[in-house]
């Protein structure tokens, strides 16, 4: 039968890759959850909520629930963008002014009740690919199928480096792999929800692995 599949790790593993090409061979639904947290980022920082002196929590905790997250499935893409408040704002998240303050938004703990809470509605069907930080040891921690991905954080940075210059960007290596150690340093460290490797999920070390490597082994995992 169908089963739900978590996908954790750190910044720039290649979650999203290899959820998607996951997903779609299986004909389950992929779920990003680090757009939502990016989305609300892009709230956060358009409201001013956020800026590098610090964070108005208070503000942002008050608009919560003005904030509207949507997934529509984009057929000529092959997967789901993320539109705010009605807004396609796929392009936006991505850039690398959201991924400076991303980390510090995921460190509210009503930011992350509002969106875990979401992440569960959506997994109430089975058939699911979920990627993110907290999948497999807080929103689903009976996931059949829990993998926790990691490479070197030089070879993380050179991907998203060039990622991120294909898309036009005008950034250095240097900020890029800054960025990655900074988030994966909030993130590991928080309060609430700390990213980790939960026991029973499988470890992906991809720095030296391929795209189709990593795809057929947790292939055969998901069909066991
Ligand atoms: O996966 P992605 O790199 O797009 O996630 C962006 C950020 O969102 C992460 O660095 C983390 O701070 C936050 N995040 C989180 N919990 C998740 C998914 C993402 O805290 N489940």
């Amino acid at each position: 039968g169908k089963i739900t599949i978590a996908i954790d790790g750190y910044s720039s593993t290649g979650k999203s890759t290899l959820a998607k090409q996951l997903a779609k061979s299986l004909g389950y639904i992929y779920v990003d959850t680090g757009a939502m947290y990016r989305a609300v980022t892009l709230f956060a920082l358009r409201k001013k909520y956020i800026n590098e002196k610090g964070t108005d929590e208070d503000a942002l905790i008050t608009s919560l629930p003005q904030i509207r997250l949507q997934f529509k499935f984009n057929d000529d893409l092959g997967y789901a963008e993320m539109y705010l408040n009605g807004e396609n704002v796929e392009q936006e998240i991505r850039k690398l002014e959201v991924s400076r303050y991303v980390s510090k938004i995921s460190v509210v703990e009503a930011v992350r009740d509002k969106l875990v809470a979401m992440q569960r509605e959506m997994g109430k069907e089975k058939g699911l690919v979920m990627d993110g930080r907290d999948i497999g040891t807080v929103v689903f921690p009976d996931a059949e199928l829990k993998i926790f991905m990691t490479a070197s954080a030089d070879a993380r940075a050179a991907r998203r480096y060039k990622e991120l210059l294909d898309k036009g960007e005008e950034i250095t290596y240097a900020d890029v792999l800054k960025n990655v150690r900074e988030r994966d340093h909030i993130d590991s460290n928080r309060k609430h929800s700390p990213l980790r490797k939960g026991d029973d999920a499988i470890e992906l070390d991809n720095t030296d692995m391929g795209l189709q490597e990593q795809f057929e082994r947790i292939l055969n995992f998901a069909k066991r």
